[in-house]
């Protein structure tokens, strides 16, 4: 092949199999796409041994895209239980699950996932790395360390998160500036144990350029993580989670340099008002890689509806730039999501999506609004349910109050604005009173 990753294809003027059907899916020229993936501001994460992946890319100006966080855990290790909600996460329109197993067999679950699922597969080799090895975190070498990532490149993941930007220095930063919620990333919270109990440097920072050449060699796309993403309103946009943001553009641009794809991840938990800024800064020091945000959740007090505050934080953040949400769910906080949770969880956030598309001016994201207005004024129901964002929730509401005319809803009834308005319109009568 005369090319390794789709950013060297791009720069080369390659358009790919992949660049083209993304091109198709967005309404974009293929060409006009090619030179956002050869630039980095637009990701495709396809592994060259997905072989039944349905690419996607990732970038600010493509329709916002939503992952779903899944995977099997020491409480709840049922595999099939657990793709069953790959399944179903994926019908509703989820275009990456990330495969957060940290318990048992994990590698059977990632396999499966590379064989079968369609979405972009995304991994962080770090929790992995723990079970694979099953010893205690700091016996793990700087080896083996990579050695984990190198198997989820060899096993077919379309990205990696990797808390690369985590250093020795910035570990220091946080000791000096301690924060209200510490470190609250999983990956984070564990390479910052390994290097106060080892006295190393982070091994992803250290062995920056092997581990580019693994993502270079399967085309993995590198998400560059966040450990130190605030994890309460108090810890926003403090020096920490800024030192470590700086250190990200530095790392996107040596990723460039081998033509390894680039995401960022960003908050977290943040104020509604500091978003647009923080998008903003990131798309400067990161010289426009796509950002992929973790909500950012915008208050700390609603356990039990943070898909909500991460739907408001989403929203605002898709619309200032971020191009990659990761859904909450209301069980954020509390306890592993079920099946209705990951169903609440994706709808807020395609909802959180499909707003900032709007707002940003997405080819055709608001040609869907204007077919369901349309369908409303029309009092077509049948339109308006196979146009709903969950249709199963409309219908089951609107078959739990039943209205006298079967036109109309229970709200208004004879006093249906849209119908009254549509029959004077048409030179009819509207009596409202003896109707
Ligand atoms: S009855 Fe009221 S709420 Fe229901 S469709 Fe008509 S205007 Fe809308």
């Amino acid at each position: 092949m005369e090319y390794k990753t789709q950013m060297e294809a791009a720069r080369k003027g390659i358009l790919t199999a992949q660049m083209k059907k993304v091109a198709l899916k967005e309404a974009y020229e293929p060409e006009e796409l090619r030179k956002l993936v050869a630039c980095g501001k637009v990701a495709i994460p396809c592994n060259i041994r997905h072989k039944c992946l349905s690419p996607n890319g990732i970038g600010s100006m493509l329709k916002t895209k939503i992952n779903v966080n899944l995977g099997i855990s020491r409480d709840c290790r049922d595999l099939d239980a657990e793709y069953e909600k790959v399944e179903a996460a994926v019908a509703m329109g989820a275009e990456s699950i990330m495969d957060l197993s940290n318990f048992g067999r994990t590698r059977d679950f990632r396999t499966k996932l590379i064989k079968e699922c369609p979405a972009i597969i995304g991994t962080v080799p770090v929790y992995d790395a723990v079970v694979y090895y099953h010893k205690a975190l700091k016996e793990i070498t700087a080896r083996e360390w990579l050695d984990a990532a190198r198997m989820h490149a060899e096993d077919g993941v379309d990205f990696m998160t990797i808390h690369c930007g985590l250093n020795r220095s910035l570990a220091q930063r946080f000791k000096e500036n301690r924060r209200l919620t510490n470190i609250v990333s999983r990956g984070g919270s564990m390479l910052f144990a390994w290097m106060e109990m080892t006295g190393n440097e982070n091994p992803f920072y250290e062995y920056y350029d092997e581990l580019l050449a693994i993502c270079r060699e399967y085309d993995v796309t590198l998400s560059l993580g966040d450990a130190c993403r605030p994890g309460c309103i108090a810890d926003a946009t403090d020096a920490v989670q800024v030192e470590e943001l700086i250190t990200l553009g530095k790392l996107t641009k040596r990723a460039w340099e081998k033509d390894v794809q680039v995401i960022i991840e960003g908050p977290g938990h943040m104020p509604l008002d500091q978003i647009e800024a923080n998008m903003k800064l990131q798309q400067s020091v990161c010289h426009g890689a796509p950002f992929y945000v973790l909500g950012p959740l915008v208050t700390d007090v609603a356990p039990g509806y943070d898909h909500i505050t991460a739907a408001i934080g989403g929203a605002m953040a898709a619309a200032s730039g971020a191009a990659f949400l990761c859904y909450v769910t209301p069980a954020e906080h509390l306890r592993l999501p079920d099946l209705n949770d990951m169903k609440e969880g994706i709808i807020a956030s395609r909802i959180a999506a499909h707003a900032a598309d709007i707002a940003k001016g997405v080819k055709g994201a608001a040609d869907w609004d204007h077919e369901m207005s349309l369908a409303r004024k029309n009092l077509d129901w049948d339109g308006m349910f196979r146009l709903c964002i969950d249709p199963d929730k409309a219908k089951a509401y609107r078959a739990s109050s039943r209205p006298e005319k079967e036109d109309t809803c229970t709200m208004c009834g004879n006093m249906c604005a849209l119908k009254n308005m549509n029959r004077i319109l048409d030179g009819e009568t509207v009596s409202i009173f003896d109707e």
